[in-house]
C-alpha cells in the first residue's frame, strides 16, 4: 500500500494513519506451515520537528512446526513498529532507516522487512518443550522413554572400578 505523506512531510506535528494487510507471498519461513489470517498492520507516521517516524504494530496468526518436537501448533505474533523514515538519505547504508520514495512511502516493503526481522529464531510449541529422544524418537512431552534408564557407559566403568575396590 502506498502511503501519501505530502500533507505531513513539511508540517511538524502532523500525522498520517494507515491500516492494511500484508501479502504473505514473500513471508516464507521454514517453520511456518501457513498463515491462518493475513497479517494486519496498523499505525501512524508522525512528523516530530521535521523527523518522520512510523509507529504501530503488525498482528498475525500462524500455524507453525515446533523446532524441537515437530508438532504443529498455532501461534500469534505481535510485531511492534517504531521506524524512522528519511526524506534525504545521506547515508543510505543505514539499514535501520527507511528512505521515502518522493513524497510518500511504499508501506509493504517497510512492513515486510520489520516482520521478517522480528521473526523468532526458534519456533517452540511451548517454552519448555522437551523435544524428541535422540535415540528412540519418542516425544518426551508425553513421558519419558526407556533410553534414559540405560546406564551411561562412563558411569558403568566407574561402577566396575568401585566393584574392584570392594
Ligand atoms: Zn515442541
Ligand atoms: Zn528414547
Amino acid at each position: 500500500m502506498w502511503l501519501d505523506l505530502r500533507e505531513i512531510i513539511e508540517m511538524p506535528g502532523r500525522s498520517a494513519d494507515f491500516s492494511c494487510t500484508l501479502s504473505t507471498e514473500l513471508l516464507d519461513f521454514p517453520s511456518v506451515v501457513r498463515f491462518l489470517s493475513e497479517p494486519e498492520a496498523k499505525g501512524t507516521v508522525l512528523n516530530t520537528a521535521g523527523v518522520l517516524t512510523l509507529t504501530g504494530a503488525i498482528d498475525a496468526k500462524m500455524l507453525c512446526v515446533c523446532d524441537r518436537c515437530g508438532r504443529e501448533f498455532e501461534t500469534e505474533k505481535h510485531v511492534v513498529l517504531d521506524v524512522p523514515l528519511a526524506a534525504d538519505m545521506e547515508d543510505d547504508e543505514d539499514p535501520d532507516i527507511f528512505p521515502l520514495d518522493g513524497d510518500g512511502i511504499e508501506l509493504d516493503e517497510v512492513l515486510e522487512t520489520c516482520f521478517i526481522l522480528d521473526m523468532d529464531a526458534k519456533f517452540l510449541c511451548r517454552e519448555d518443550c522437551k523435544g524428541l529422544c535422540h535415540t528412540c524418537g519418542k516425544d518426551l512431552n508425553e513421558g519419558e522413554c526407556s533410553c534414559g534408564k540405560q546406564v551411561d557407559p562412563r558411569l558403568a566403568v566407574l561402577g566396575q572400578l568401585l566393584d574392584i575396590e570392594d
